[in-house]
């Protein structure tokens, strides 16, 4: 470290939706060099800080040039689209929205291809949710639901469960039990107190009898009944217990579990206490759905196309990409994190990339404007896996700022007029 290194204390990584705290982040030379307490994943969030700053596709260079295209492309278009995608600060991301509202586009996010299920199951059924802190203080047994955190979610079991301390559990791991649900090839981890193992076509009739199990009844054969016995009655000694699963499971996503894990941590609080823990992946997603909810009523897929938001999720962007209903796609954010499906079905469709690195192309697109990557080179906030709000400090300085280029973006869409 040289004598002008600085070190900047207690940084938020945002790796993945563990949203860590704790990072002191050494800059030297204008460059990270080091991101301490951060696991290899954020470690590689963060990289060495730097980025490209270009604008391309424009007449000239310059920025209000490349707006007034991106403006005149989308008033021009029958049926636009504005696309969250990831390393957006919640301030960003509302500007996009403000954006999608003046044009009367179709607003989505990354959540409607990789998360929506477990949001609309959540939407039917209500949610026993917790807070991490809640998680980290009360929870004595932990139940990890096809899901193994170290590989996605490196630092989960080190800062929430099962590893730290808590008020009610002074002995730490000691304190709790750890159940690992394997179901086929998704493994809970592999250094779990108790461990049960399913197929993935037994999985519905497993949790359904688990339900019933909890309210004293008993459905399916014997040798579900066996294992299912045995974890409900962990799960009904458990002071307060806590179901992990992972909300971005890759497709296909199992048919009704997110359905079943809500009910089954509702009618764990029949008799004793416990909720569900969603986990979600990185770059503030459980931000775009907050500030969605907040702006329009709705966490995705909402269309503006009639003046007011109306909520589309059964007609999100794919299949509105696959019909050809988009002509002209604003996508705003890390276009590299976008699910390669969007990226694919952009395809043929006319877009604008505003986000960090757009320049280097990661979707096809006619004009590329660079910005910084949020809680790397700007401020604001962001939202943890258990919608925590965090605030985000600008570590390096931004290409240029996602929220006031959006801004002004705005500015340009209404110098040209309503759309025809
Ligand atoms: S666990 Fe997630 S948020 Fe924490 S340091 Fe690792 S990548 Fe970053």
């Amino acid at each position: 470290m040289s004598g002008a290194a600085r070190i900047e204390e207690n940084a938020t990584c945002l790796g993945c939706g563990c949203a860590c705290d704790d990072i002191a982040v050494v800059i030297d030379g204008g460059r990270i060099t080091e991101a301490r307490n951060a696991c290899a994943l954020g470690v590689r969030w963060f990289g060495d800080g730097s980025l490209p700053g270009a604008v391309l596709g424009g007449r000239t260079a310059a920025i209000e040039d490349a707006l007034g295209e991106i403006a005149t492309m989308l008033r021009a278009a029958r049926a636009p689209l504005v696309y969250l995608a990831p390393d957006l600060t919640s301030e960003a991301q509302r500007a996009a929205i403000a954006v999608a509202d003046q044009l009367r586009a179709f607003l989505d996010s990354f959540t409607s291809s990789t998360a929506g299920e477990g949001i609309l199951a959540a939407q039917r059924r209500g949610r026993a949710s917790a807070t991490l802190g809640e998680i980290r203080n009360r929870a004595d047994v932990i139940v990890f639901w096809a899901v193994d955190p170290a590989a996605s979610y490196p630092r989960f079991q080190t800062r929430y469960a099962p590893i730290p301390v808590g008020i009610h559990l002074p002995n730490g791991r000691k304190d709790r039990t750890v159940i690992a649900v394997d179901v086929g090839g998704q493994r809970g981890p592999d250094d779990a107190d108790v461990r049960i193992q399913m197929t993935a076509e037994e999985e519905p009739l497993f949790l359904a009898s688990l339900r019933a199990s909890l309210a004293g009844r008993t459905v399916g054969d014997a040798p579900i009944v066996a294992r299912v016995t045995e974890l409900a009655t962990r799960l009904n000694r458990a002071k307060y217990a806590v179901i992990v699963t992972d909300a971005e499971s890759p497709p296909p996503v199992p048919n009704g579990r997110a359905d079943a894990l809500i009910a089954l941590s509702q009618s764990l609080n029949a008799t004793t206490r416990g909720s569900l823990c969603t986990l979600r992946a990185g770059g503030n997603r459980n931000g775009a759905d907050t500030t969605l909810t907040w702006q329009t009523g709705f966490p995705m897929a909402v269309d503006f196309s009639r003046g007011v938001p109306r909520y589309q999720p059964e007609d999100a962007t794919l299949p509105r990409l696959a019909r050809g209903a988009i002509d002209a796609a604003l996508v705003v954010g890390a276009a590299s994190a976008i699910p390669e499906n969007v990226v694919k079905a952009l395809g043929g469709v006319r877009t604008a990339v505003i986000g960090p690195r757009a320049s280097e192309g990661a979707i096809s697109a006619s004009i590329r404007i660079d910005t910084g990557v949020a809680g790397i080179h700007e401020s604001g906030i962001a939202f943890r896996l258990d919608d925590l709000p965090l605030p985000l400090r600008a570590l390096l300085p931004t290409p240029r700022d996602t929220a006031s280029l959006l801004k002004a973006l705005g500015t340009a869409i209404a110098a040209q007029g309503a759309r025809a």
